[in-house]
Order: structure tokens, then sequence, then C-alpha cells
């Protein structure tokens, strides 16, 4: 599992940053987008992502700098594509709600016929996730059923479930991705992503010195079922490791308080936060509903966090280089690093520049 960040500036691209989109791409290759800032399909292009690879994209709120580059992302997804292979293909799209009406009006108003079906799950917001003014604006987020794109396989509202404090968003392939409420000044959510456990490593030799050969007894073990062998019983725990756990990953939209993601979080292994302005900005970063590097490092913190990757820094910083100096992206990674070490916590951090990749590692 790798994330390659793609994207991490905040309101505009600029010759230096790319605006949001980070990609996390999975063991067996398929990638999964989270957002599709302006020119995203272009930092693809630069990066050692193959754009055919995506299967799934999220999108954590409808702000432009997270979703405007998606329909051009979306007609050009398929190019080069074996069309056989384009027959099957399907993409799964999630975001809140709204996004299925911007996708269907750009993609119809341009005639623009995609070679695979999509599927889109609009995550409803919670009443309270409203701005008082949301209603100045009169726009409705829904869809008319006339706009249905005829590559739309299938569509699905997910709704909050206070049970769980959040939405869940699926649950395949060993992998459970749950959405938590953000404050913003738009509805924006967290992306929690837990990998399940993998069976641990089946002793093959010890098996074999008592005459057991690879077949059913050896799956049987493997998942930890007692095996009856010539007489003898043969118990999991003495040929079978320990469960490798999965792996954790937390990925936010914009925000100005992140707590929600508490319900769901236990040691993510990697927590990937906005830190649009400095510390002495914080006054003005919340205004905007934002959060500087000392409000990302203590919800880190309190969600027991290993590994923090703070992105999303207003165009104003320039990424990090050998001559970097106060102003720079650089402010934002010390005043991370001094939180962090006030509160003698011994979680990494780093700042995100674009093409930054890092791989996270499984136990
Ligand atoms: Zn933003
Ligand atoms: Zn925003």
């Amino acid at each position: 599992m790798k994330l390659v960040f793609l994207g991490t500036a905040s309101a505009f691209p600029t010759p230096t940053r790319g605006v949001s989109c980070t990609a996390l791409q999975h063991d067996d290759g398929s990638v999964w987008l989270f957002d599709c800032g302006e020119g995203s399909q272009i930092q693809l292009q630069k990066s050692t992502l193959k754009i055919g690879k995506i299967s799934k994209i999220f999108i954590t709120h409808l702000h432009g700098d997270h979703m405007f580059g998606l329909p051009g992302l979306l007609c050009t997804l398929a190019n080069g594509q074996d069309p056989k292979m384009l027959e099957a293909k399907i993409i799964d799209i999630y975001g809140p709600h709204g996004l299925r009406k911007f996708i269907a009006t750009t993609l119809s108003l341009s005639r623009s016929p995609l070679a695979y079906r999509i599927r889109v799950f609009e995550i409803i917001p919670r009443s309270d996730q409203y701005p008082e003014n949301w209603n100045d604006w009169e726009v409705d987020h829904s869809l008319e059923e006339r706009f249905k794109l005829p590559q739309e396989q299938e569509y699905n509202k997910i709704e909050y479930c206070s049970k769980i404090k959040g939405w869940k968003l699926m649950d395949q392939n060993n992998l459970v991705v749950h959405a938590a409420a953000l404050e913003h000044r738009i509805p924006s959510f967290g992306f929690h992503i837990h990998e399940g456990e993998t069976p641990g490593q089946l002793n093959v030799a010890k098996l074999q010195e008592i005459g057991i050969k690879p077949g059913p007894l050896f799956g049987k073990l493997k998942q930890r079922k007692t095996v009856e062998f010539e007489g003898k019983t043969l118990k999991p725990e003495d040929f079978v490791g320990p469960s490798i756990p999965g792996r954790e990953v937390v990925i936010l939209g914009d925000t100005c308080n992140s707590d929600e993601l508490l319900n769901f979080t236990k040691c993510p292994d990697m927590f990937v936060h906005e830190a649009t302005m400095e510390n002495s900005l914080q006054e003005k970063c919340i205004e905007y509903g934002h959060s500087t590097p000392k409000m990302a490092a203590e919800i880190a913190i309190k969600c027991g966090a290993k590994f923090l990757v703070l992105f999303h820094l207003s165009p104003r910083y320039k990424p990090i280089d050998d001559n970097s100096e106060d102003g720079s992206a650089m402010t934002i990674l010390k005043e991370a690093q001094e939180y962090i070490s006030s509160k003698n916590s011994n979680m990494k951090v780093d700042v995100a520049h674009d093409f930054k990749e890092v791989v996270i590692i499984r136990g």
C-alpha cells in the first residue's frame, strides 16, 4: 500500500503545486483517488501511477479545489484501454450529495460519453453540517431523473448511521471504508480506510515433517480450524503464526475540527490532515474552516496516529527545498514538530509536496 500525493495546495494550482488529489495504491496495483482538483489528470500522468488502474474515486467535499478536475479525468480515464476490458469496467465514485448532479451535468452538457460504467454513491450530510447561510444559494443538489447518464450503472444514497456515528461506504476485498463528518464551510468528510487482518503464515516445514502434504488440511489449519490426521488432533495455533493486523489510513477533507474521526480510528498508520495556514493565523484559518499545523497535530495525537502527513497548504507556502526558510512549507513542518515534541509524542510528521510517495507497511 502506498500513498502518492498528486496535489498538495489549497485554493488554486500553482507552478509548484497542484490542488487536492491523493492516490492510495493497493498491493494489487489498483488505485483509489481521494479528491480530484483541477489539473489532477496532468499530475497523474507525471506520477508513477497508471490512470487505467483507478477503480474508485472519493470526493471529500464539493469545493472546486477538490473536484473541478473530475469531469476531465472521467473523460480520459479509459484512453488506450482494451475496449473489451472496458465493457466490464465500473468506476465507483463516492462523495457528498450534489456530486452526482455535478458529474451528470458537466458530462451531459459537454456530450461526453464514457467508455465504461460508473456507480455513484452519495453521502447524505447530517442537517447540522450545513452552514446557516446554506439557503442563500438556491441550488437543488438532487438530480432530475431525465439527466441520468446512460453510463450510470447504479446510484446509491448513504445516510448517516447514529450507531456508528458516521457513514459506512463500503466493505469488500478485506477493506472497510467509513466517512466521518468534518467541520468546514460546506459539508465535508474524512475517510477512514481499514484493512482486515491477514491470516498468519503456515509452518509448511513442520507440517511436512509429520507427513502432511499440501492439500485441504493446509487450508483448514490456515482458517484456524482444528483438524484430525492419522488419529492425532492438530491445533492451528501449533502450525499457524499470529495474524497480521491490517493497515489503517485516514485521509481528510478541509476542516477546522475533525474530532469525529475519533469514533473510527484506533491507531492509524497514516493520518493525512490539512494544514492550510501557520499557527499565528489560526483565527483566520478557523474563519475559513481550515486548520493550522498545531490543530492537525493535536487531533492526530488524540487518534494515536503513527505518522501525520500535512497537506492542502496555502499557495503562499513554497515546497521545501535545500534553500527553504521560514515562510515556506518549512514553517508548517517546524510548527507541527514543535507541538508534537511539546506533548512528548513520538508520532512522525512530514509535509507533503507534489509526487511525494509514502509506503504503508503491514504489521
Ligand atoms: Zn480546499
Ligand atoms: Zn473546502
